[in-house]
């Protein structure tokens, strides 16, 4: 009797530190501390996650799609 194998992986609780590199210079982003700019539309399938100064040189733009990037904060 196993049916709680796959189960506590999406659950919520502990989340541990999460970290995303930047995807203009590769700087390091710690999601649950730094601004982090995302595209809403990007940001899974081509982890479009930028550091805030790349972000402005970017004009808070997403360079994949064109659409206005927002920062983790304002997602939730
Ligand atoms: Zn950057
Ligand atoms: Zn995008």
């Amino acid at each position: 009797m196993s049916t709680a194998g796959l189960k506590g992986i999406n659950a919520a609780g502990h989340l541990g530190w999460v970290t995303r590199k930047c995807r203009i210079c590769a700087k390091k982003l710690d999601l649950t501390v730094d601004v982090v700019y995302v595209c809403k539309a990007c940001m899974h399938t081509r982890e479009a996650y930028f550091c805030p100064a790349d972000a402005k040189r970017l004009h808070y733009r997403c360079p994949f799609c064109r659409r206005e990037l927002v920062t983790l904060d304002e997602l939730s």
